[in-house]
C-alpha cells in the first residue's frame, strides 16, 4: 500500500463519522510497532514524531533543546524507515510531524520525506498564525504534504507546548482561518487538555465540533478537525505503575465522551502520553520480575530516580544511539525490547477499537 498523506485518511474519517488515531513515537522499532499493530485491525497508520522527537531521534537526550541540525538528522532516519516499511505493507501509512513551531522545521521534515505536517501557530496572535500557516501550506501542497493547523490554545503540557488555560475555538474563526489559509485539517481547542494530568472533570464541548463542521459545510470547506490533549490516560496502567512503586498521577479524557464527539466531526485523535504510560507500565513489570536484572541495569536507576515520571526518552537515554539507528546490540535493551514494542501495541489496538477505525484499511484510496 502507498505511504499517503493523512488527508485522504481524515477524509475517509471525517465521511464515515469515525476517528483514526494518531500516535506519537520517539524510536524507529515504535514506528514498525505501530504498523504491525495496524496491520493486525487492517486499519491505516498515522506515526507521529514532534519536534522534540525529533531532536531524540537525531541522537541528542536533551531533546528539548535540539538544534535544527539533529531535527534533520531525525527527520531523515525515520522517514527513511517509515517509507520502507510502507512499501511492505497492504495498509495506508502516514508520517506526520506533530506540533511543527517553525516554517523551518516544517520545512525540514518536509525535505526528509514526511507527507503531512502540523504548524502550530496557536500560540501567535491570530493575524500571524494565519500568514505562518499560509506560508507552509503554500510549500507543503506543492510537494503533495498536506497541513494541519491548530486555533486555540490547549492547557497542559506535551513536548514544547504550555499554557495555564484553555481558550475555546470560535468555530467563525475557524472557517476564516481554513478560508484564507487552505490548510487541510484544524486542531481545535473543545475541551481536551495536554499531558496526564487533564483534571477529573473533564467535559468536552462538542458543539464547537457540530458548529465547526456545519460551518464548513456552508461554505464549501472541504477540510477535517482533530483532537490534541485527547490521551485517555487508562487508570488501570496508572495504578498498575504505582503498583509497581511509580508514583504517577492522573486523568485522561473519558473515553465515553471522545465516542460521543467522533461522529459530530473528529477526525484524527492525537494519543502520546498513554504509550509512554503502557513502556514505562511494561518496563518496570520487568524488573520487578527479574529482579536479578537491576543490578548491572543502566535503565533501572534513571526509572527509579522520577517515580512520578514516565518519560522513556529519559530513562532510554543510555540507548539512545541504538533505538534511533535500529543497530540494537546490548544485551539490556535486547531484554527491554518486547517492552517498547508491546507498549506501542496495547494502545494502538485499544484506540483504534474505541475510535471505530478497524477495517478501513482497504476503502482508503
Ligand atoms: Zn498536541
Amino acid at each position: 500500500m502507498p505511504y499517503i498523506t493523512s488527508k485522504n485518511i481524515l477524509k475517509y474519517a471525517r465521511d464515515n463519522h469515525i476517528a483514526h488515531g494518531a500516535f506519537n513515537v520517539n524510536s524507529l522499532i515504535q514506528a514498525k510497532a505501530m504498523i504491525e499493530a495496524c496491520e493486525e485491525l487492517r486499519t491505516a497508520c498515522i506515526i507521529q514524531v514532534a519536534e522534540p522527537g525529533l531532536a531524540f531521534l537525531g541522537g541528542n537526550f536533551d531533546f528539548l533543546n535540539g538544534t535544527l541540525e539533529q531535527k534533520k538528522i531525525g527527520a531523515k532516519r525515520i522517514a527513511t524507515y517509515v517509507k520502507k516499511l510502507a512499501e511492505n505493507t497492504f495498509i495506508p501509512v502516514s508520517l506526520h510531524l506533530d506540533h511543527g513551531r517553525s516554517y523551518e522545521s516544517v520545512k525540514i521534515a518536509i525535505d526528509a520525506g514526511f507527507n503531512s505536517v502540523m504548524i502550530d501557530g496557536s500560540s501567535l496572535p491570530y493575524e500571524e498564525n494565519v500568514k505562518l500557516t499560509k506560508k507552509v501550506v503554500s510549500y507543503a501542497h506543492k510537494k503533495g504534504v498536506s497541513v494541519e493547523g491548530e486555533l486555540g490554545v490547549l492547557a497542559g503540557t506535551e513536548d514544547h507546548v504550555f499554557s495555564n488555560t484553555s481558550t475555546y475555538t470560535n468555530p467563525l474563526t475557524a472557517i476564516d482561518f481554513l478560508k484564507r489559509t487552505s490548510a487541510d485539517s484544524l486542531a481545535i481547542s473543545y475541551g481536551t487538555k495536554h499531558g496526564a494530568v487533564k483534571g477529573d472533570n473533564v467535559k468536552l464541548r462538542k458543539e464547537i465540533v457540530i458548529a465547526t463542521m456545519e460551518n464548513m459545510l456552508h461554505e464549501n470547506i472541504d477540510a477535517t478537525i482533530v483532537s490534541h490533549g485527547s490521551s485517555l490516560v487508562p487508570q488501570y496502567i496508572v495504578n498498575e505503575i504505582n503498583a509497581l512503586g511509580g508514583n504517577v498521577k492522573g486523568h485522561g479524557i473519558p473515553l465515553k465522551q471522545l465516542q460521543e464527539v467522533i461522529p459530530c466531526g473528529i477526525s484524527k485523535i492525537n494519543i502520546d502520553t498513554d504509550i509512554r504510560l503502557a513502556t514505562t507500565r511494561n518496563i518496570l513489570e520487568f524488573f520487578e520480575k527479574k529482579p536479578a536484572k537491576v543490578k548491572d541495569s543502566k535503565i533501572y536507576p534513571l526509572l527509579k530516580e522520577k517515580p512520578e515520571s514516565f518519560e522513556y526518552r529519559y530513562y532510554l537515554k543510555e540507548y539512545i544511539n541504538e533505538l534511533v539507528t535500529n543497530k540494537i546490540t546490548s544485551n539490556e535493551l535486547k531484554e527491554i525490547l518486547p517492552c517498547i514494542i508491546n507498549g506501542v501495541k496495547e494502545i494502538v489496538l485499544t484506540a483504534s477499537v474505541a475510535f471505530n477505525s478497524v477495517g478501513d484499511a482497504t476503502y482508503i484510496k
